[in-house]
């Protein structure tokens, strides 16, 4: 038992790579909750940032974390899990790893203690909220339930939540600096409450076969998530993301909306309601030496401002996405 669970320091650092996306984690209790028996995940006390040695115990079966999705300073990813746990939870998660196929996504299925886990991998950081159309999307036309979807009520008008179907981690389009979102557990961990260790389906319950499985999965890009959420039409019936979510991203069928954060490549600053950064039009001029010209509105990236005068085609320009003008098309 021991042998069998001790993790290399290769192991640890791939798991690292693919897992861990922020310094923030939650820890389960080992002791389960007197009213209900159910083992909580908490918060470890201070600003502890997760670790490789932590990721070692979790491995080792001496903690059991969970992880967070999102970074809050890049409202990107490193994977999406898919979470279901209901009668049918398997037979769906597998239909959602073969539609994923069908886009040249590999997914894997992890056990757990009801259902299962699928997790895809990006390449590199992918923004949450796409993440979360494109899933949610996939679902809606493999008729896969999303728990908290609003469902019409035949005959009549009103809606209900469902209370059974797959969660999508993230479960939030963006969080904030000072938030954390929702964590799910880390794979290949004891489960506190279950008393034991969930894998992947894919590999040898071994953990370097089950890392080395994960390491080889063909990971999606960038440019294919943009291509497939370009392609989805904004479904009415999705649950509303968490709270603190961005208003539904607007659409104008084909083209996606600019948005000036993905153009902002570190040097951010916050500063109360807005971020500081260096203006690309004066930056174009050799201006804003000090590199914070630029305000950007943090609830909506839409507004933006350079302290300088630059105005928004200037900034469009310098970035290389000019304002387009014809006839009712842009927004
Ligand atoms: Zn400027």
């Amino acid at each position: 038992m021991q042998s069998r669970l001790l993790a290399s320091d290769e192991t640890v650092a791939r798991y690292f790579e693919l897992f861990v996306n922020r310094g923030a984690y939650t820890l389960q209790s080992s002791t389960p909750d007197s009213a209900n028996g159910r083992c909580y995940y908490y918060r470890p006390k201070g600003r502890i940032s997760l670790s490789r040695e932590t990721i070692r115990r979790h491995l080792e079966g001496q903690i059991t974390i969970g992880l967070y999705a999102v970074n809050p300073a890049t409202q990107r990813c490193k994977w999406v899990a898919i979470d279901a746990d209901y009668p049918d939870a398997l037979e769906d998660l597998l239909k959602l790893q073969w539609e994923l196929r069908q886009d040249g996504v590999e997914a894997a299925l992890e056990k757990s203690r009801r259902g299962g886990h699928l997790w895809i991998f990006a390449a590199q950081p992918l923004l949450a909220r796409d993440c979360r159309l494109y899933i949610h999307s996939l679902a809606r036309r493999l008729k896969v339930p999303v728990k908290g979807a609003r469902k019409a009520q035949v005959p009549s008008s009103e809606t209900v939540a469902l209370a059974e179907g797959i969660e999508v981690f993230p479960r939030q389009d963006e969080v904030h600096t000072d938030e954390f979102g929702n964590a799910i557990r880390a794979p290949l961990g004891i489960h506190r409450g279950a008393g034991k260790q969930f894998w992947f389906y894919g590999a040898d319950y071994r953990l370097d076969a089950q890392i080395a499985y994960l390491t080889r999965l063909r990971r999606i890009t960038e440019e294919e998530i943009s291509r497939f959420v370009s392609a989805i039409d904004i479904p009415q019936e999705l649950p509303p993301a968490q709270k603190r979510s961005v208003k539904p991203y607007p659409w104008n069928g084909s083209r996606r909306e600019f948005s000036i954060l993905e153009h902002i490549n570190g040097g951010k600053k916050k500063i109360g309601r807005n971020y500081f950064t260096r203006c690309p039009s004066c930056a174009r001029q050799g201006r804003d030496r000090s590199g914070d010209n630029l305000a950007i509105c943090i609830a909506d990236p839409r507004k933006y401002k350079c302290w300088a005068g630059c105005r928004k085609e200037d900034i469009r320009a310098a970035l290389g996405c000019p304002i387009r003008n014809h006839l009712g098309a842009s927004r």
